[in-house]
Protein backbone atom coordinates (compact mmCIF):
# COMPACT_ATOMS: atom_id res chain seq x y z
CA UNK A 1 0.00 0.00 0.00
CA UNK A 2 1.76 3.37 -0.77
CA UNK A 3 2.75 5.91 1.67
CA UNK A 4 1.05 8.94 0.52
CA UNK A 5 -2.63 7.71 0.28
CA UNK A 6 -5.17 9.54 2.14
CA UNK A 7 -7.54 8.03 4.76
CA UNK A 8 -11.17 8.52 3.77
CA UNK A 9 -14.09 8.62 6.12
CA UNK A 10 -17.87 8.72 5.40
CA UNK A 11 -21.57 7.81 7.08
CA UNK A 12 -22.01 4.36 5.65
CA UNK A 13 -24.95 4.17 7.21
CA UNK A 14 -28.63 4.58 4.86
CA UNK A 15 -29.60 8.84 4.92
CA UNK A 16 -32.27 10.14 7.09
CA UNK A 17 -31.50 8.09 10.38
CA UNK A 18 -31.94 4.94 11.77
CA UNK A 19 -31.65 3.21 15.12
CA UNK A 20 -27.71 3.16 14.42
CA UNK A 21 -25.52 5.26 12.27
CA UNK A 22 -22.15 4.31 10.92
CA UNK A 23 -19.30 5.85 9.67
CA UNK A 24 -16.92 4.37 8.66
CA UNK A 25 -12.93 5.22 7.82
CA UNK A 26 -10.02 3.65 6.20
CA UNK A 27 -6.52 4.47 5.59
CA UNK A 28 -3.44 4.94 7.21
CA UNK A 29 -4.22 7.56 9.84
CA UNK A 30 -7.20 5.31 10.98
CA UNK A 31 -5.41 4.20 14.55
CA UNK A 32 -4.31 7.16 14.93
CA UNK A 33 -8.07 8.74 14.89
CA UNK A 34 -9.02 6.31 16.91
CA UNK A 35 -7.03 7.04 19.40
CA UNK A 36 -7.43 10.32 19.40
CA UNK A 37 -11.25 10.11 19.82
CA UNK A 38 -12.76 7.38 21.57
CA UNK A 39 -12.17 6.13 24.96
CA UNK A 40 -12.81 3.21 26.99
CA UNK A 41 -13.30 2.73 30.44
CA UNK A 42 -9.24 2.41 30.73
CA UNK A 43 -8.34 5.57 28.85
CA UNK A 44 -8.01 5.74 25.58
CA UNK A 45 -8.56 3.46 23.07
CA UNK A 46 -5.41 1.65 22.14
CA UNK A 47 -6.47 -0.72 18.89
CA UNK A 48 -4.67 -3.99 18.99
CA UNK A 49 -6.14 -6.81 17.06
CA UNK A 50 -9.31 -6.81 15.44
CA UNK A 51 -12.32 -6.46 17.59
CA UNK A 52 -15.05 -4.88 18.61
CA UNK A 53 -15.10 -2.86 22.16
CA UNK A 54 -17.84 -0.37 23.56
CA UNK A 55 -16.73 3.18 24.16
CA UNK A 56 -17.47 6.79 24.08
CA UNK A 57 -16.68 8.72 20.74
CA UNK A 58 -15.29 12.41 22.06
CA UNK A 59 -16.35 14.92 19.20
CA UNK A 60 -14.59 17.96 20.52
CA UNK A 61 -17.71 19.52 21.89
CA UNK A 62 -19.19 16.18 23.44
CA UNK A 63 -19.42 12.87 23.75
CA UNK A 64 -21.53 9.56 22.38
CA UNK A 65 -21.81 6.54 23.50
CA UNK A 66 -19.93 4.38 20.35
CA UNK A 67 -19.74 0.75 19.63
CA UNK A 68 -15.95 0.50 17.66
CA UNK A 69 -15.34 -2.31 15.20
CA UNK A 70 -11.27 -2.16 14.40
CA UNK A 71 -9.99 -4.37 11.27
CA UNK A 72 -6.60 -3.50 10.88
CA UNK A 73 -4.88 -4.15 7.28
CA UNK A 74 -4.36 -6.49 5.44
CA UNK A 75 -7.38 -8.18 7.18
CA UNK A 76 -10.21 -5.48 6.18
CA UNK A 77 -12.42 -4.78 3.06
CA UNK A 78 -9.66 -2.24 1.85
CA UNK A 79 -7.08 -3.90 2.99
CA UNK A 80 -5.74 -0.50 4.22
CA UNK A 81 -6.51 -0.13 8.48
CA UNK A 82 -10.40 0.30 8.72
CA UNK A 83 -12.54 1.19 11.76
CA UNK A 84 -16.83 1.52 11.96
CA UNK A 85 -18.26 3.77 14.46
CA UNK A 86 -21.69 2.56 15.33
CA UNK A 87 -23.37 5.58 17.01
CA UNK A 88 -26.82 6.81 18.00
CA UNK A 89 -28.83 7.54 14.62
CA UNK A 90 -29.11 10.94 14.76
CA UNK A 91 -28.09 12.67 11.32
CA UNK A 92 -26.92 15.89 13.50
CA UNK A 93 -24.49 13.77 15.75
CA UNK A 94 -23.30 11.69 13.07
CA UNK A 95 -22.34 14.95 11.34
CA UNK A 96 -20.68 16.29 14.14
CA UNK A 97 -18.54 13.02 14.75
CA UNK A 98 -17.58 13.10 10.92
CA UNK A 99 -16.57 16.87 11.19
CA UNK A 100 -14.41 15.69 14.01
CA UNK A 101 -12.22 13.09 11.81
CA UNK A 102 -12.32 15.09 8.98
CA UNK A 103 -10.62 18.11 11.01
CA UNK A 104 -8.36 15.70 12.71
CA UNK A 105 -6.63 14.61 8.75
CA UNK A 106 -8.97 12.61 7.06
CA UNK A 107 -11.03 13.39 4.04
CA UNK A 108 -14.59 12.59 2.95
CA UNK A 109 -14.57 9.63 0.63
CA UNK A 110 -16.22 9.33 -2.54
CA UNK A 111 -18.95 7.92 -3.40
CA UNK A 112 -18.12 4.27 -3.77
CA UNK A 113 -14.15 4.88 -2.87
CA UNK A 114 -13.84 2.01 -0.28
CA UNK A 115 -15.26 -0.44 -2.39
CA UNK A 116 -12.48 0.60 -5.27
CA UNK A 117 -9.92 0.64 -2.87
CA UNK A 118 -11.10 -3.40 -2.12
CA UNK A 119 -10.41 -3.63 -5.84
CA UNK A 120 -7.25 -1.46 -6.15
CA UNK A 121 -6.00 -3.59 -3.47
CA UNK A 122 -6.67 -6.77 -5.23
CA UNK A 123 -9.05 -7.63 -2.16
CA UNK A 124 -12.09 -7.88 -4.14
CA UNK A 125 -12.43 -8.13 -8.52
CA UNK A 126 -14.07 -6.09 -10.66
CA UNK A 127 -17.15 -8.66 -11.45
CA UNK A 128 -17.44 -8.56 -7.26
CA UNK A 129 -17.51 -4.96 -7.01
CA UNK A 130 -20.31 -5.08 -9.72
CA UNK A 131 -21.86 -7.55 -7.27
CA UNK A 132 -22.00 -4.88 -4.63
CA UNK A 133 -23.13 -2.23 -6.89
CA UNK A 134 -26.00 -4.31 -7.78
CA UNK A 135 -26.78 -5.21 -4.52
CA UNK A 136 -27.12 -1.80 -3.62
CA UNK A 137 -29.68 -1.28 -6.43
CA UNK A 138 -31.27 -4.32 -6.70
CA UNK A 139 -35.14 -4.04 -6.20
CA UNK A 140 -35.88 -7.79 -5.95
CA UNK A 141 -35.30 -10.79 -4.04
CA UNK A 142 -34.35 -12.08 -7.38
CA UNK A 143 -31.68 -9.54 -8.39
CA UNK A 144 -30.37 -9.80 -4.44
CA UNK A 145 -29.19 -13.36 -5.23
CA UNK A 146 -27.69 -12.82 -8.45
CA UNK A 147 -26.08 -10.03 -7.08
CA UNK A 148 -24.62 -12.03 -4.22
CA UNK A 149 -23.57 -15.01 -6.31
CA UNK A 150 -22.15 -12.21 -7.84
CA UNK A 151 -20.06 -10.67 -4.89
CA UNK A 152 -19.50 -14.39 -3.77
CA UNK A 153 -17.27 -14.62 -6.40
CA UNK A 154 -19.34 -16.49 -8.58
CA UNK A 155 -18.26 -15.45 -12.03
CA UNK A 156 -14.70 -14.47 -10.79
CA UNK A 157 -14.02 -18.40 -9.06
CA UNK A 158 -15.45 -19.65 -12.71
CA UNK A 159 -13.36 -17.60 -14.63
CA UNK A 160 -10.60 -18.33 -12.61
CA UNK A 161 -10.95 -22.34 -12.59
CA UNK A 162 -11.22 -21.32 -16.73
CA UNK A 163 -8.00 -19.49 -16.99
CA UNK A 164 -6.30 -22.06 -14.83
CA UNK A 165 -6.95 -24.92 -17.06
CA UNK A 166 -6.57 -23.05 -20.38
CA UNK A 167 -2.75 -21.98 -18.75
CA UNK A 168 -2.29 -25.27 -17.92
CA UNK A 169 -3.26 -26.09 -21.84
CA UNK A 170 -1.24 -23.46 -22.96
CA UNK A 171 1.99 -24.41 -20.87
CA UNK A 172 1.77 -27.95 -21.95
CA UNK A 173 1.22 -27.50 -25.82
CA UNK A 174 4.56 -25.33 -25.26
CA UNK A 175 6.44 -27.60 -23.56
CA UNK A 176 5.63 -29.91 -26.23
CA UNK A 177 7.13 -28.41 -28.54
CA UNK A 178 10.38 -29.26 -27.50
CA UNK A 179 10.00 -32.62 -28.18
CA UNK A 180 9.53 -35.43 -30.53
CA UNK A 181 6.81 -37.13 -30.57
CA UNK A 182 8.37 -40.52 -29.27
CA UNK A 183 10.08 -39.14 -26.39
CA UNK A 184 8.92 -38.32 -22.82
CA UNK A 185 7.72 -34.95 -22.59
CA UNK A 186 5.41 -34.94 -25.61
CA UNK A 187 2.15 -34.75 -24.51
CA UNK A 188 -0.61 -36.63 -27.68
CA UNK A 189 -2.40 -34.14 -29.56
CA UNK A 190 -5.45 -36.40 -27.61
CA UNK A 191 -4.93 -35.66 -24.64
CA UNK A 192 -4.37 -31.88 -25.76
CA UNK A 193 -7.68 -31.89 -27.60
CA UNK A 194 -9.87 -33.57 -24.36
CA UNK A 195 -8.32 -30.43 -21.74
CA UNK A 196 -9.46 -27.85 -24.51
CA UNK A 197 -12.62 -29.70 -24.97
CA UNK A 198 -13.12 -29.22 -21.66
CA UNK A 199 -12.00 -26.06 -21.06
CA UNK A 200 -14.71 -25.55 -24.16
CA UNK A 201 -17.44 -26.54 -22.10
CA UNK A 202 -16.53 -24.79 -19.33
CA UNK A 203 -16.53 -21.91 -21.35
CA UNK A 204 -20.41 -22.15 -22.56
CA UNK A 205 -21.28 -23.01 -19.09
CA UNK A 206 -20.25 -19.88 -17.91
CA UNK A 207 -21.45 -18.04 -20.42
CA UNK A 208 -24.99 -19.61 -20.22
CA UNK A 209 -24.94 -18.81 -16.28
CA UNK A 210 -24.02 -15.18 -17.01
CA UNK A 211 -26.92 -15.07 -19.52
CA UNK A 212 -28.97 -16.40 -17.24
CA UNK A 213 -27.86 -13.76 -14.26
CA UNK A 214 -28.43 -10.93 -16.59
CA UNK A 215 -32.00 -11.81 -17.90
CA UNK A 216 -34.02 -10.29 -14.02
CA UNK A 217 -32.28 -7.31 -14.33
CA UNK A 218 -31.57 -6.91 -17.68
CA UNK A 219 -34.96 -7.61 -19.51
CA UNK A 220 -38.16 -5.75 -18.33
CA UNK A 221 -40.37 -7.70 -16.39
CA UNK A 222 -43.98 -8.36 -17.20
CA UNK A 223 -46.01 -10.42 -15.20
CA UNK A 224 -49.68 -11.43 -16.07
CA UNK A 225 -51.85 -11.70 -13.17
CA UNK A 226 -56.29 -11.57 -13.02
CA UNK A 227 -58.51 -14.46 -12.30
CA UNK A 228 -58.62 -17.17 -12.95
CA UNK A 229 -60.21 -18.30 -16.50
CA UNK A 230 -59.37 -14.60 -17.45
CA UNK A 231 -57.67 -15.66 -20.57
CA UNK A 232 -53.85 -15.14 -18.81
CA UNK A 233 -52.45 -18.52 -20.26
CA UNK A 234 -54.09 -17.98 -23.82
CA UNK A 235 -52.41 -14.39 -23.68
CA UNK A 236 -49.18 -15.42 -22.83
CA UNK A 237 -49.27 -18.15 -25.99
CA UNK A 238 -50.40 -15.65 -27.91
CA UNK A 239 -47.97 -13.07 -27.01
CA UNK A 240 -44.72 -14.92 -26.79
CA UNK A 241 -45.89 -17.63 -29.06
CA UNK A 242 -45.43 -15.88 -32.05
CA UNK A 243 -42.11 -15.24 -32.56
CA UNK A 244 -40.93 -15.90 -28.81
CA UNK A 245 -39.81 -18.97 -27.08
CA UNK A 246 -40.43 -20.27 -23.48
CA UNK A 247 -37.45 -19.44 -21.80
CA UNK A 248 -37.74 -21.09 -18.67
CA UNK A 249 -39.95 -22.30 -15.83
CA UNK A 250 -41.13 -20.75 -12.85
CA UNK A 251 -39.52 -23.55 -10.37
CA UNK A 252 -40.81 -24.59 -6.68
CA UNK A 253 -44.53 -24.34 -7.28
CA UNK A 254 -47.37 -26.95 -7.79
CA UNK A 255 -49.09 -24.93 -10.98
CA UNK A 256 -45.98 -23.77 -12.79
CA UNK A 257 -45.37 -20.24 -14.03
CA UNK A 258 -43.97 -20.17 -17.31
CA UNK A 259 -41.50 -17.21 -18.63
CA UNK A 260 -41.54 -16.23 -21.98
CA UNK A 261 -39.88 -13.58 -24.41
CA UNK A 262 -42.64 -11.13 -25.61
CA UNK A 263 -40.92 -8.89 -28.17
CA UNK A 264 -42.18 -4.95 -28.27
CA UNK A 265 -40.75 -2.13 -30.62
CA UNK A 266 -37.24 -1.89 -29.79
CA UNK A 267 -36.74 -4.44 -27.01
CA UNK A 268 -37.66 -7.29 -25.97
CA UNK A 269 -39.08 -8.09 -22.29
CA UNK A 270 -39.89 -11.04 -20.34
CA UNK A 271 -44.00 -12.33 -19.61
CA UNK A 272 -44.70 -14.42 -17.03
CA UNK A 273 -47.60 -16.07 -16.21
CA UNK A 274 -48.04 -17.13 -12.65
CA UNK A 275 -50.40 -19.02 -10.59
CA UNK A 276 -54.05 -16.84 -10.33
CA UNK A 277 -55.08 -14.99 -7.33
CA UNK A 278 -57.12 -17.77 -5.18
CA UNK A 279 -57.17 -17.21 -2.11
CA UNK A 280 -56.68 -20.16 0.35
CA UNK A 281 -56.73 -23.40 -0.70
CA UNK A 282 -53.81 -26.35 0.31
CA UNK A 283 -50.22 -25.07 1.57
CA UNK A 284 -48.43 -25.93 -1.71
CA UNK A 285 -51.05 -23.62 -3.40
CA UNK A 286 -50.21 -21.10 -0.54
CA UNK A 287 -46.84 -21.25 -1.79
CA UNK A 288 -46.89 -20.69 -4.91
CA UNK A 289 -49.52 -17.63 -4.08
CA UNK A 290 -46.46 -16.56 -2.30
CA UNK A 291 -43.91 -16.55 -5.27
CA UNK A 292 -46.24 -15.30 -7.40
CA UNK A 293 -47.06 -12.50 -5.30
CA UNK A 294 -42.99 -12.28 -5.41
CA UNK A 295 -43.24 -11.72 -8.85
CA UNK A 296 -45.46 -9.07 -8.82
CA UNK A 297 -43.94 -6.98 -6.30
CA UNK A 298 -40.78 -7.42 -8.69
CA UNK A 299 -42.34 -6.96 -12.00
CA UNK A 300 -41.12 -3.52 -14.20
CA UNK A 301 -45.31 -3.52 -15.38
CA UNK A 302 -48.03 -5.90 -14.66
CA UNK A 303 -50.23 -7.04 -17.05
CA UNK A 304 -53.90 -7.27 -15.79
CA UNK A 305 -56.26 -9.48 -17.97
CA UNK A 306 -59.93 -9.34 -17.39
CA UNK A 307 -62.47 -11.11 -18.82
CA UNK A 308 -64.89 -8.30 -20.67
CA UNK A 309 -68.20 -10.67 -20.80
CA UNK A 310 -68.34 -11.08 -17.05
CA UNK A 311 -66.75 -8.02 -15.91
CA UNK A 312 -67.79 -6.61 -12.33
CA UNK A 313 -66.82 -3.26 -10.77
CA UNK A 314 -66.64 -4.46 -7.36
CA UNK A 315 -64.55 -7.72 -8.25
CA UNK A 316 -62.32 -5.60 -10.28
CA UNK A 317 -62.11 -2.69 -7.90
CA UNK A 318 -61.04 -5.54 -5.46
CA UNK A 319 -58.87 -6.90 -7.48
CA UNK A 320 -56.99 -3.92 -8.69
CA UNK A 321 -56.60 -3.26 -4.82
CA UNK A 322 -54.54 -6.58 -4.57
CA UNK A 323 -52.18 -5.34 -6.79
CA UNK A 324 -48.56 -4.17 -5.49
CA UNK A 325 -48.47 -0.46 -5.14
CA UNK A 326 -46.59 1.64 -7.18
CA UNK A 327 -46.47 -0.85 -10.24
CA UNK A 328 -47.82 0.40 -13.36
CA UNK A 329 -50.67 -1.97 -14.38
CA UNK A 330 -51.94 -2.19 -18.04
CA UNK A 331 -55.16 -3.45 -18.70
CA UNK A 332 -55.92 -6.60 -21.49
CA UNK A 333 -59.60 -5.96 -21.59
CA UNK A 334 -59.95 -10.16 -23.02
CA UNK A 335 -62.57 -12.32 -24.63
CA UNK A 336 -63.98 -9.45 -26.71
CA UNK A 337 -64.51 -11.74 -29.30
CA UNK A 338 -67.83 -13.06 -27.02
CA UNK A 339 -71.33 -12.47 -27.97
CA UNK A 340 -72.35 -9.88 -25.64
CA UNK A 341 -68.97 -8.93 -24.17
CA UNK A 342 -68.41 -5.11 -24.69
CA UNK A 343 -65.97 -4.26 -26.98
CA UNK A 344 -64.22 -1.67 -24.80
CA UNK A 345 -64.36 -0.82 -20.76
CA UNK A 346 -66.86 1.83 -19.70
CA UNK A 347 -65.61 5.19 -19.25
CA UNK A 348 -66.29 5.34 -15.46
CA UNK A 349 -64.77 1.98 -14.78
CA UNK A 350 -61.48 2.87 -16.34
CA UNK A 351 -61.03 5.71 -14.45
CA UNK A 352 -62.16 4.20 -11.51
CA UNK A 353 -59.86 1.50 -11.86
CA UNK A 354 -56.75 3.82 -12.29
CA UNK A 355 -55.06 1.63 -14.76
CA UNK A 356 -51.98 3.17 -16.68
CA UNK A 357 -53.26 1.96 -20.35
CA UNK A 358 -55.50 -0.54 -22.05
CA UNK A 359 -56.05 -2.69 -24.75
CA UNK A 360 -59.05 -4.87 -26.27
CA UNK A 361 -58.28 -8.28 -27.06
CA UNK A 362 -59.05 -11.51 -27.99
CA UNK A 363 -56.42 -14.11 -26.88
CA UNK A 364 -58.70 -16.74 -29.07
CA UNK A 365 -58.65 -14.80 -32.31
CA UNK A 366 -55.47 -13.17 -31.81
CA UNK A 367 -56.90 -9.97 -31.88
CA UNK A 368 -55.58 -6.67 -30.34
CA UNK A 369 -51.98 -8.36 -29.18
CA UNK A 370 -50.16 -5.47 -31.63
CA UNK A 371 -51.88 -2.30 -29.59
CA UNK A 372 -51.60 -4.15 -26.50
CA UNK A 373 -48.22 -4.56 -27.24
CA UNK A 374 -47.49 -1.00 -28.03
CA UNK A 375 -49.08 0.25 -24.70
CA UNK A 376 -46.69 -1.91 -22.89
CA UNK A 377 -43.62 -0.58 -24.72
CA UNK A 378 -44.75 3.11 -23.76
CA UNK A 379 -45.34 1.91 -20.48
CA UNK A 380 -41.93 0.68 -20.05
CA UNK A 381 -40.09 3.67 -21.38
CA UNK A 382 -42.13 6.02 -18.97
CA UNK A 383 -41.14 3.67 -15.92
CA UNK A 384 -38.01 3.40 -17.37
CA UNK A 385 -37.71 7.30 -17.15
CA UNK A 386 -39.43 7.75 -13.88
CA UNK A 387 -36.49 5.90 -12.71
CA UNK A 388 -33.92 8.53 -13.41
CA UNK A 389 -33.32 7.44 -16.95
CA UNK A 390 -32.34 3.64 -15.76
CA UNK A 391 -28.56 4.88 -15.86
CA UNK A 392 -27.81 2.24 -13.02
CA UNK A 393 -29.65 -0.34 -14.80
CA UNK A 394 -27.95 0.78 -18.36
CA UNK A 395 -24.52 0.52 -16.73
CA UNK A 396 -25.55 -2.69 -14.85
CA UNK A 397 -26.50 -4.26 -18.46
CA UNK A 398 -23.08 -2.73 -19.92
CA UNK A 399 -20.98 -4.79 -17.67
CA UNK A 400 -23.11 -7.59 -18.24
CA UNK A 401 -23.04 -7.29 -22.19
CA UNK A 402 -19.10 -6.60 -21.42
CA UNK A 403 -18.54 -9.90 -19.43
CA UNK A 404 -20.55 -11.86 -22.10
CA UNK A 405 -18.31 -10.37 -24.94
CA UNK A 406 -15.14 -11.64 -23.20
CA UNK A 407 -16.62 -14.97 -22.80
CA UNK A 408 -17.59 -15.10 -26.16
CA UNK A 409 -13.93 -14.07 -27.25
CA UNK A 410 -12.13 -16.35 -24.83
CA UNK A 411 -14.22 -19.12 -26.47
CA UNK A 412 -13.82 -18.03 -30.38
CA UNK A 413 -10.23 -18.10 -29.79
CA UNK A 414 -10.65 -21.54 -28.07
CA UNK A 415 -12.41 -23.18 -30.72
CA UNK A 416 -10.33 -21.48 -32.73
CA UNK A 417 -7.25 -23.00 -30.59
CA UNK A 418 -9.11 -26.66 -31.21
CA UNK A 419 -9.32 -26.11 -34.99
CA UNK A 420 -5.83 -25.87 -35.52
CA UNK A 421 -4.99 -28.59 -32.94
CA UNK A 422 -7.08 -30.97 -35.50
CA UNK A 423 -5.65 -29.91 -38.67
CA UNK A 424 -2.30 -30.51 -36.84
CA UNK A 425 -0.96 -26.86 -37.01
CA UNK A 426 2.01 -25.99 -35.43
CA UNK A 427 1.65 -26.22 -31.26
CA UNK A 428 2.82 -22.61 -30.88
CA UNK A 429 -0.01 -21.41 -33.39
CA UNK A 430 -2.37 -22.98 -30.96
CA UNK A 431 -0.53 -21.75 -27.80
CA UNK A 432 -1.25 -18.47 -29.48
CA UNK A 433 -4.71 -18.74 -29.74
CA UNK A 434 -5.05 -19.87 -26.26
CA UNK A 435 -3.41 -17.21 -24.92
CA UNK A 436 -5.75 -14.51 -26.80
CA UNK A 437 -8.65 -16.91 -24.93
CA UNK A 438 -6.63 -16.45 -21.62
CA UNK A 439 -6.34 -12.55 -22.25
CA UNK A 440 -10.22 -12.41 -23.05
CA UNK A 441 -11.17 -13.70 -19.81
CA UNK A 442 -8.80 -11.09 -17.95
CA UNK A 443 -10.88 -8.73 -18.90
CA UNK A 444 -13.91 -10.00 -16.37
CA UNK A 445 -11.23 -9.43 -13.61
CA UNK A 446 -11.21 -6.53 -14.44
CA UNK A 447 -7.07 -6.88 -15.30
CA UNK A 448 -7.11 -4.74 -18.22
CA UNK A 449 -10.41 -2.64 -17.86
CA UNK A 450 -10.16 0.78 -19.13
CA UNK A 451 -9.72 3.55 -16.35
CA UNK A 452 -13.12 5.63 -17.59
CA UNK A 453 -15.37 2.81 -17.40
CA UNK A 454 -13.51 1.91 -13.68
CA UNK A 455 -14.80 5.82 -12.84
CA UNK A 456 -18.03 5.41 -13.96
CA UNK A 457 -18.45 1.82 -12.34
CA UNK A 458 -17.21 3.16 -8.94
CA UNK A 459 -19.03 6.52 -9.50
CA UNK A 460 -22.48 4.65 -9.39
CA UNK A 461 -22.01 3.72 -5.45
CA UNK A 462 -23.68 5.17 -3.03
CA UNK A 463 -21.39 7.24 -0.33
CA UNK A 464 -20.22 5.30 2.23
CA UNK A 465 -20.03 1.65 -0.05
P1 LIG B 1 -56.23 -18.28 -17.07
O1 LIG B 1 -56.77 -19.12 -15.99
O2 LIG B 1 -56.41 -16.84 -16.77
O3 LIG B 1 -54.82 -18.61 -17.46
O4 LIG B 1 -57.15 -18.52 -18.36
P2 LIG B 1 -56.92 -19.46 -19.63
O5 LIG B 1 -55.99 -18.85 -20.57
O6 LIG B 1 -56.65 -20.83 -19.16
O7 LIG B 1 -58.34 -19.36 -20.30
C1 LIG B 1 -59.54 -19.79 -19.64
C2 LIG B 1 -60.56 -20.13 -20.67
O8 LIG B 1 -60.91 -18.96 -21.41
C3 LIG B 1 -60.05 -21.13 -21.70
O9 LIG B 1 -61.11 -21.98 -22.01
C4 LIG B 1 -59.67 -20.25 -22.88
O10 LIG B 1 -59.81 -20.94 -24.11
C5 LIG B 1 -60.69 -19.16 -22.79
N1 LIG B 1 -60.23 -17.91 -23.39
C6 LIG B 1 -59.07 -17.27 -23.13
N2 LIG B 1 -58.99 -16.13 -23.86
C7 LIG B 1 -60.10 -16.08 -24.61
C8 LIG B 1 -60.63 -15.15 -25.58
O11 LIG B 1 -60.03 -14.10 -25.91
N3 LIG B 1 -61.84 -15.42 -26.13
C9 LIG B 1 -62.54 -16.52 -25.77
N4 LIG B 1 -63.73 -16.71 -26.36
N5 LIG B 1 -62.09 -17.43 -24.88
C10 LIG B 1 -60.90 -17.20 -24.30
Amino acid sequence: MPEDRTTIAAVSSPPGGGERGILRVSGPLARGLLTRTVTVSAGPLEPGPRGAFPGRFHDGRGEVPALVLWMPGPRSYTREDVFELHLPGSPHLLQAALDRLLRLGAVPAEPGEFTRRAFESGRIDLSQAEGVLELIEARSLEQCRAATALLAGGLSERVAGLRDGLEELRALCEASLDFDEAEAGHVPIRELTSLGEAALAGLAEALRWEERRDSPRGRPRIVLCGAPNAGKSSLHNALVGAGGALVSEVAGTTRDGVEGLWRLAGAAASLLDGPGLEEGGPAPERAAQRLAEGERRAADLLLWVVDSSAAEPEALSRERASHPEGTPVLLAWNKIDLPGAPARPPEGLLASLDVQGWAATSALRGEGLDGLATAAAAELALAGAGRGGGEGRGLARELSARHRQALERARAALAEGLALLARGAALDLVAGALRESTEALDGIAGRTTPEDLLDRIFARFCLGK
